[in-house]
């Protein structure tokens, strides 16, 4: 019986130790494998030893790309926690052209169907001098777009750049206006180069994004700017009519007076305004006033650009 019993014992023992053996077997077999493989590897020529090895960089590699996913991811979350914290911008960046610029600087539907006529463009120009985020704050009460034109030389200190960078999330696009200002057509064509892209770098720096829109200083664009300006993919204007830099309006009562009931005024006006005492003083009335009249603020994130032309 106990032979029987130790028989038994033995097979038991035989069949776990065999499956173990087996298991080992596979698993020593799998390493062999490797080794074999290894020894494969380190036989042959030298070219597939340099191609492990580079496999082995691009795995180490892909290893470092995964840290800076995750990284990126966490970039991600964080601008996409400010982008919520700003959504009307986010969702004017994401509508669709509805208007082109003519050659004389004013605005049309693409289709009509798709939007009014009655509307005009607000621009703000020779900023941040003191006026700006005031004036994007009642614009922004008012629900009233406008781009807000910049010049290099009021955006050197922090806290320029900061009133720029707060611009800018409350949604209204910073167009570029040169670095200092120059009449463009004085300038040898590398400093017009310089007084162009100078600029796009800061603003770019300061905002997060490189500006749409481009006016020259004055008005006056030279060839060389045109295609600059061109290459950078930004939409040059001018303006159909603004008086706040002229004698006899430089006054609250006489600049939202002219900017409404100018003969000027028609559908798609390109209105050029400046970072102004008395243009901040009026900035309410002006767009009452123009809403009055039957026109809506144009909304410059939905205007035909040169990079939406493919
Ligand atoms: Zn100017």
């Amino acid at each position: 019986m106990k032979k029987w019993i130790i028989f038994f014992v033995c097979i038991l023992a035989l069949v776990g130790c065999g499956s173990e053996t087996e298991n080992e077997e596979s698993s020593e077999e799998s390493s062999n494998q490797e080794e074999q493989t290894n020894e494969q590897v380190e036989e042959e020529e030298k070219e597939e030893t340099e191609e492990q090895s580079n496999e082995d960089t691009t795995e180490s590699s892909e290893d470092e790309s995964e840290t800076k996913n995750d990284e990126e991811q966490e970039q991600d979350q964080v601008e996409d926690d400010n982008d919520n914290s700003n959504s009307s911008t986010n969702d004017k960046e994401n509508q669709e052209p509805l208007y082109e610029m003519n050659d004389v600087w004013s605005f049309k539907p693409i289709n009509e169907n798709d939007a009014p006529s009655e509307v005009v463009l607000l621009t703000i120009d020779d900023g941040p001098d003191g006026q700006a985020l005031e004036m994007a704050k009642t614009l922004n009460e008012l629900d009233a777009p406008a781009i807000f034109f910049v010049n290099g030389i009021f955006m050197e200190d922090e806290e320029s750049q900061e009133i720029v960078r707060q611009i800018h999330e409350m949604g209204f696009p910073i167009g570029n206006h040169t670095y200092s200002h120059q009449n463009l057509s004085e300038v040898s064509e590398s400093e017009q180069r310089e007084e162009i892209l100078s600029l796009n770098h800061l603003i770019r720096e300061v905002t997060g994004e490189k500006p749409e829109f481009f006016r020259a200083p004055h008005g006056v664009n030279t060839d060389f700017a045109k295609q600059l300006v061109e290459e950078e993919g930004m939409l040059l204007m001018n303006w159909s009519y603004g008086y706040d830099f002229k004698q006899g309006y430089m006054e609250k009562d006489a600049i939202a007076d002219i900017m409404v009931n100018t003969e000027l005024l028609s559908d798609g006006a390109n209105l050029l305004m400046h970072d102004r005492e008395w243009t901040n003083a009026a900035l309410k009335d002006i767009v009452q006033g123009l809403r009055d009249k039957g026109y809506n603020m144009l909304d410059p994130d939905t205007i035909l650009l040169p990079t939406d032309e493919s």
